[in-house]
């Protein structure tokens, strides 16, 4: 424990971001440089507590050894930091940017006071990392001649992949899209995680020995994609990382009009276009002066809502079907869970500053899209809605028309697509996920193992590395009897 009375002394003080109305005229991170002195005073606040419930099951998924390097923070050991930080996270520049800190939500001090500023200080530790020249490849000593094929270069595949390759395994990544990382190359947008620090990680893993095919499309072979029994056959194992890629959709009247988008077409293709050309190629959706509704939130919707922030778009709403959350915890959210709180998001600040007020809208559901004569989309038409014995009511009379060029569908995943499932005659879970034990991800076919969000159903970064080191000590332990993987 870095200072006994830290906690008493100093208050909580988050890093803050670029000034808003700054970063919504450019796709640069959000972030500020880290202030080393703020860092070791933050670190300093982290209690020790016997039993660290942020990195129990309620706080971090990989369980971070969080209370170690804070106080390796505090006393200025950044290398010492940055080594337990990678015995458990794979990727903590991906985490310390994008992690929503379930751990703040369960760390200890949080019972009376602000959380410790864990994602701060673990962002701060592995930039130094990279900074000082600490993170070089570390090829495995051995190689044992096993192959592993994964399928999905989201962070599930790409932790498993880093694993199984420490483990001596011979492993390629096979991804449809033409650049590798999944969501954290074509879902999270630039603001939040800068593509050059994905492929900073890409090339490591890439200089320790595995290998990446992209532009592989693997489903029964058909129309010049690969064969997903073929790959089975001529590997040792195979897993399957594909993601829960099916978008929840809004079938209601004029849902075919021109202007409905479903949101990730919208992220995706603005981030292939940033990358290509700078936006310069138009091979993007653009939202300059468009009014923009956005139906859902979650991170989906910030982002699509940070992304036509930066392409001027004339206005901005965004739908919530449930009613505001409260500021504070309710009596049935308990510390140390996951607080369900009232949160304002990056780009919920970003459009207060342009605007002057938050975008959402609690409490509202949309009945129709309305076009004109052309099948473009010029008004949406909603109607308020309660929660009431659980279920969400209408409330007659409050129908409301509200203009709009622009929407896009950001109301959740439904599942994986099952194009690489189907071929393998794999089981699936009530949920149309593919079906594996947490803690086993052995699916229901010889092996063929299943890990991240085609198993879970859409959640978080950090709970899709978890899973794919899981999975990757389970795939070590069928292929050679057992394992020294976490
Ligand atoms: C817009 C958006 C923003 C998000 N923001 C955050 C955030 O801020 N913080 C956070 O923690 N989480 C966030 N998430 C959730 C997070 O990105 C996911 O939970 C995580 O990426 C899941 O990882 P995964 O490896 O299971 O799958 P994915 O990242 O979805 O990767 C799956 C990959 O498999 C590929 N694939 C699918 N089928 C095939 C096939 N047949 N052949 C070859 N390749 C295939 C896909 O192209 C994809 O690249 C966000 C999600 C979205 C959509
Ligand atoms: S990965 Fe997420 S939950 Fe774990 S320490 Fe980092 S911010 Fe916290």
């Amino acid at each position: 424990m870095g200072k006994p009375t830290g906690f008493k002394e100093f208050e909580r003080e988050a890093a803050p971001y670029r000034d808003a109305t700054l970063r919504i005229g450019d796709f640069h991170e959000i972030y500020t440089a880290h202030d080393t002195p703020r860092l070791i005073t933050q670190g300093a606040r982290c209690m020790d507590c016997g039993v660290p419930f942020c990195q129990s099951d309620d706080g971090c998924p990989i369980h971070n050894l969080i209370p170690e390097w804070n106080d390796l923070a505090y006393r200025g050991h950044w290398r010492d930091a940055l080594d337990r930080l990678h015995k458990t996270n794979n990727f903590p520049e991906f985490t310390g940017r994008v992690c929503p800190a379930p751990c703040e939500g369960a760390c200890v001090l949080g019972i009376t006071s602000p959380a410790v500023t864990i994602k701060n200080i673990e962002m701060a530790i592995i930039d130094r990392g990279f900074e000082e020249g600490w993170v070089v490849p570390q090829p495995p000593a051995h190689r044992t001649g096993l192959k592993v094929a994964v399928v999905g270069s989201g962070p599930a595949g790409l932790s498993a992949a880093a694993q199984l390759n420490q483990a001596g395994h011979t492993v390629t990544v096979y991804e449809r899209e033409d650049r590798i990382g999944g969501l954290l190359m074509y879902g999270i947008p630039n603001m939040k995680l800068d593509k050059r620090i994905v492929q900073r990680r890409l090339d490591l893993m890439q200089a320790e020995g595995v290998e990446f095919a992209s532009n592989a499309h693997v489903t029964d072979g058909n129309n010049s994609a690969l064969s997903v029994t073929q790959l089975r056959d001529e590997h040792d194992a195979l897993l399957l990382t594909t993601g829960a890629t099916v978008p929840r959709d809004l079938p209601i009247p004029g849902r075919e009009l021109d202007g409905v988008h479903f949101a990730m077409d919208f992220l995706r293709a603005n981030t292939r276009s940033l990358l290509d050309s700078n936006l310069e190629d138009g091979k993007y959706l653009c939202a300059k002066g468009k009014k923009v509704i956005v139906i859902g939130g979650g991170d989906t919707g910030a982002d699509c809502i940070g992304t036509s922030l930066r392409h001027g778009c004339e206005s901005l709403t965004n739908f919530e079907l449930f009613p505001k959350p409260p500021s504070e915890r309710a009596p049935n959210n308990p510390w140390p869970t996951w607080p369900i709180i009232f949160r304002v998001d990056y780009a919920h600040q970003e459009s207060a500053a342009k605007y002057g007020s938050d975008p959402r809208v609690y409490g509202i559901s949309t009945l129709e899209f309305q076009g004109d004569d052309n099948g473009r989309l010029r008004a949406l038409k909603t109607i308020d809605v309660a929660l009431e014995g659980g279920k969400i009511q209408p409330i007659e009379g409050t129908e409301q028309v509200w203009e709009v060029d622009l929407v896009f569908l950001s109301m959740g995943y439904l599942g994986p697509e099952h194009a690489v499932s189907e071929p393998l005659n794999l089981e699936y879970d009530e949920r149309s996920n593919y079906k594996a034990d947490y803690g086993k991800y052995q699916t229901s076919v010889e092996k063929v193992f299943a890990a991240g969000d085609c198993r879970r159903g859409q959640s978080l970064v950090v709970r899709a590395i978890n899973e794919g080191r899981e999975a990757a000590r389970e795939i070590d332990r069928y292929l050679t009897g057992s394992t020294l993987l976490p």
